[in-house]
């Protein structure tokens, strides 16, 4: 089944750029690519590693908070980047986004499939980028089953593989380091005017071939350090603190005792209990 999926996927894979259009042309993405290779393309570094995401259409909820958690368990929580916002897209101004938009396939690759229009920054679109033309403006579409029963493992597949276009990275099988050979996931060839970040990963989840047959929106360790490469290492961000240079070494965890030290420091009504939780660990 798997198998059998993953090969569909790739012929496949490409139908939504021709029924978007004039739209398809920048994703030359979709045939071609290199380990977690990143095109020379303006990266999100240029906007603070901040990624603004919103929904050009209504409907499949399942499938966008399954795109939008997979998203964010991956690329985000294992890189300084941050993807914002998952709203409802504008729909006029200038303000531009990553705007998703979504509609209805059938059963086939797991009821799930995707495409993203461009690479890095350049995926950017307001809705004044759509006046005058007959298709809103997109940065990226993603289809699903209608009946709402589309695998979550496929879901998740084409939330972070396409989002992993929007961060700049081509596919894995198309790298340079790609030491199989073209034969191997009939990649079309080296992606031009790119860089390798990584040794070549026939696993990652940028490879058309990779174990998962594309059923699983897992990151490889390489691509963990691919992304990291780019985009630096997760910090604590989300919750509002303050980001360290890279290097600063981790905080050691404090004891319970110099936690009840620095609660009675700042008379904190949780002090008296942390004491009482120092002295009965023999503490002082
Ligand atoms: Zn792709």
């Amino acid at each position: 089944m798997t198998k059998f999926v993953s090969k569909r996927a790739r012929s496949i894979f490409l139908l939504p750029l021709l029924m978007a259009g004039g739209a398809c042309a920048a994703e030359n993405v979709g045939t071609s690519t290199q380990p977690l290779t990143i095109k020379n393309v303006q990266t999100w570094t240029e906007n603070g590693n901040i990624v603004p995401v919103c929904w050009e259409s209504p409907g499949f909820d399942r499938e966008k908070a399954i795109v939008k958690a997979a998203v964010r368990a991956t690329w985000e929580r294992n890189s300084g980047i941050s993807f914002s916002g998952w709203g409802d897209c504008p729909r006029s101004g200038t303000e531009k986004f990553v705007r998703v938009a979504t509609s209805s396939q059938d059963d086939n690759n797991g009821g799930a499939n995707g495409a993203t229009y461009g690479l890095g920054m350049a995926v950017l679109k307001s809705a004044a980028d759509g006046e005058g033309r007959l298709l809103p403006p997109r940065s990226m579409i993603m289809t699903f089953n209608a009946d709402g029963s589309a695998d979550q493992g496929r879901v998740e597949y084409i939330g972070v593989h396409e989002f992993g276009h929007v961060l700049g990275f081509v596919h894995e099988q198309d790298t340079p380091g790609n030491v199989e050979g073209p034969a191997h996931c009939a990649s079309p060839g080296n992606e031009p005017d790119s860089r390798s970040l990584t040794t070549y990963d026939r696993d990652s989840v940028m490879n058309y071939c990779n174990k998962n047959g594309n059923m699983s929106g897992e990151l490889t360790a390489t691509d963990i350090a691919g992304v990291q490469a780019v985009y630096g290492v997760h910090t604590a961000k989300a919750l509002g603190r303050v980001k360290l240079p890279p290097g600063t070494p981790a905080a050691a965890p404090l004891s319970i005792c110099d936690a009840a030290k620095s609660a009675r420091a700042r008379n904190s009504p949780a002090a008296p209990g942390l004491e009482r939780r120092c002295l009965a660990s023999g503490g002082h």
